[in-house]
């Protein structure tokens, strides 16, 4: 089922998005070479609670996952990507970390993610890498609104991840969101444009691209949550909700 949200909704799952932002914002410029992953989830834990919001991680139990998640925000360092689970682990200069967070506020959910490198070393792979996923999702975003399909914003994703020359996994991409944080329509971060679900205003999405450099091959971690490259290349992850208007689309997901 697709969830078509009414305004007032929408303006609530606004406010939760800005909460996702703000906290992403802020765990960033807390992040440092020595910061701890079991640190940053302290600190999301605190700040969730301070706003009187709820993790939607902490519960979370999917099939592809080993058990309930436990923490309050993913930790994806270097090779890892996708659900990284917390670990008593110091960031080291140089390290390309992904946060990935998604809450739940006054009943809607909001979900975003950013990659950045930790410390003050050159790593222009990876921010290469980290660009090629900000400038995916912004075309995918460019391509939502009242009218367009599924297919047309896969597309515009998956046309500048090519562009630049990543592979792309097809096992996990983006998603309908709402009051939870996982619901239809799934949104692939490659497709045929004019294809799949034809979006209306009040439908909101988290779109995520995200790719790894030299593989499109994912292997789980033995902490059964964390997907790491298949090969141990670097890998980055840039996500916002937006909400489809009746002019276009709206990010949700800002500080
Ligand atoms: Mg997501």
């Amino acid at each position: 089922m697709i969830e078509i949200l009414t305004p007032p909704e929408v303006d609530r799952a606004r406010r939760t998005g800005g909460l996702v932002g703000a906290i992403l914002q802020d765990l960033r410029a807390r992040t440092s070479v020595g910061t701890n992953l079991l640190e940053l989830d302290e600190w999301t834990r605190s700040m969730i609670n301070d706003a009187g919001a709820e993790s939607c991680y902490v519960d979370y139990a999917p099939s592809f996952g080993r058990g309930r998640f436990g923490h309050h925000v993913c930790t994806a360092v270097n090779d890892a990507v996708l659900h990284g689970l917390p670990h008593d682990r110091s960031l080291a200069d140089g390290d390309l970390l992904t946060l990935d967070l998604a809450i739940l506020l006054d009943g809607m959910a909001a979900d975003a993610a950013i990659s950045f490198v930790v410390g003050n070393s050159d790593q222009p792979e990876s921010l290469a890498m980290i660009n090629t996923t900000e400038r995916a999702l912004a075309a995918g975003i460019a391509a939502a609104g009242p009218g367009a399909r599924i297919g047309d914003l896969a597309h515009a994703i998956g046309s500048v991840l090519s562009a630049d020359g990543y592979p792309i996994n097809l096992e996990f991409g983006g998603h309908g969101i709402g009051t939870t944080m996982h619901q239809d329509p799934h949104v692939p971060n490659t497709g045929r444009p004019g294809r799949g679900y034809q979006l209306r205003p009040g439908v909101l999405l988290a779109l995520e691209p995200w790719i790894m450099a030299d593989t499109d091959e994912l292997i789980t971690d033995d902490d059964g949550w964390t997907l790491r490259s298949a090969t141990g290349c670097r890998t980055a992850h840039t996500e916002h909700t937006i909400a489809i208007t009746p002019d276009g689309a709206e990010i949700l997901t800002l500080p």
